[in-house]
């Protein structure tokens, strides 16, 4: 039901970085609202690999993305937030003391101060021409779970860091991992190719997949090498890791001051606009590098900064947490 909701901080996306904005303005003693276009907590994370092992959050050596995201929802919990899924925020104006941001479904938001948490916007995997009728029937993009893929021979098609992230993880459940990219070079990070290189994966570089075969059931794909025939590997499943296309979407009509998609934020994360701040991978800066520990640091800046706008007598630090403190 579309809605007036008056709150302190709106929140625009709820990955990683939204989340902890959200506990973190619960901590502050904000009234909070979070709204994410997709059905359900965690951004990239539960969208593209809720399954991997991700190892460079702070205090975690290793944690499963699902858990990382689990950890992250019960945490905002403390802080009450009233989310708004599967709507996406299309507009944004400016009121005398408040930000006014409209959802898709009709849905007005009034809040003393957003942050835009968006990540890489709306994201659309990059296609794999062969394969495009497959989809679902044996070709993916995502890999939320193993399971499909326990004793089947598999084919990843990719150089970047999903493809091989996917490759480690799925060696050990396979049948065969036959890793399949058009270049000799990887844009992976150097460990996981090394670790992967390390395992049973087939590593076939500067060959496509040019054909799907099968009978309503995968059987196999077909690679080709530019001018020479082509090989037939069998394949039950084929997982297309090329990337994907990122779509600001509405946030661009908004009047952010913007660089490649990206959202140019100063020291304290506030946007070119009064009262609107941003946190993540969506923020752009000299330095600016794109992981989950850079965004939990830029939620507790952006938040910080965005509780004196809206009690300008509150300080930008915050003090220590710790238990009733
Ligand atoms: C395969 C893969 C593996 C990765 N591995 C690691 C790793 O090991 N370690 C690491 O640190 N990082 C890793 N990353 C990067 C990491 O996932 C991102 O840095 C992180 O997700 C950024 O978090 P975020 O909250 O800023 O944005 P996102 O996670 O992108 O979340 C943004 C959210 O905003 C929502 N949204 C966007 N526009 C709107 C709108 N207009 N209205 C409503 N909602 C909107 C989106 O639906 C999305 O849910 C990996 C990324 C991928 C793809």
């Amino acid at each position: 039901m579309p809605a007036d909701v008056n709150t302190d901080l709106l929140i625009v996306g709820a990955g990683p970085t939204g989340l902890y904005a959200a506990y973190y303005a619960g901590f502050r003693g904000l009234r909070v609202a979070v709204v994410d276009s997709l059905p359900e907590l965690g951004g990239q994370i539960t969208a593209m690999y809720p399954e991997k092992a991700i190892l460079d959050v702070a205090g975690f050596p290793t944690v499963k993305g699902r858990d990382l995201v689990a950890g992250l929802v019960a945490q905002a919990a403390t802080g009450d937030p009233a989310y708004f899924l599967e709507r996406t925020a299309l507009t944004l104006e400016h009121g005398e003391e408040t930000v006014v941001v409209g959802l898709d479904d009709g849905t007005r938001i009034t809040a003393k101060a957003a942050l835009i948490t968006a990540g890489i916007g709306k994201f659309s995997p990059r296609p794999l021409p062969a394969g495009q009728e497959w989809l679902g029937r044996g070709m993916e993009f995502f890999v939320p779970s193993f399971e499909p893929y326990v004793g089947k021979d598999v084919v990843i098609v990719g150089g970047g860091d999903s493809a091989f992230d996917w490759a480690l993880h799925l060696e050990p459940v396979a049948a065969s991992v036959t890793l399949v990219h058009r270049r000799d070079a990887f844009r992976a990070h150097q460990r996981t190719v090394d670790q992967v290189r390390a395992t049973t994966v087939d590593l076939v570089t500067k060959v496509q997949v040019t054909r799907f075969v099968g009978n309503g059931t995968l059987s196999a794909v077909e690679i080709t090498v530019d001018g020479e025939e082509p090989v037939v590997r069998p394949a039950q499943a084929v997982v297309a890791a090329l990337g994907f296309v990122a779509d600001l979407g509405a946030l661009q009509t908004w009047g952010l001051e913007t660089d490649k998609r990206h959202v140019l934020v100063n020291s304290a994360m506030r946007t070119n606009l009064a009262r609107v701040f941003a946190a993540g991978d969506i923020t752009e800066y000299p330095g600016k590098v794109r992981l989950i520990a850079v965004g939990f640091g830029e939620a507790a800046t952006a938040v910080n900064n965005a509780a004196v706008v809206i009690d300008p007598a509150a300080h930008v630090f915050p003090g220590h947490s710790s238990e009733g403190g």
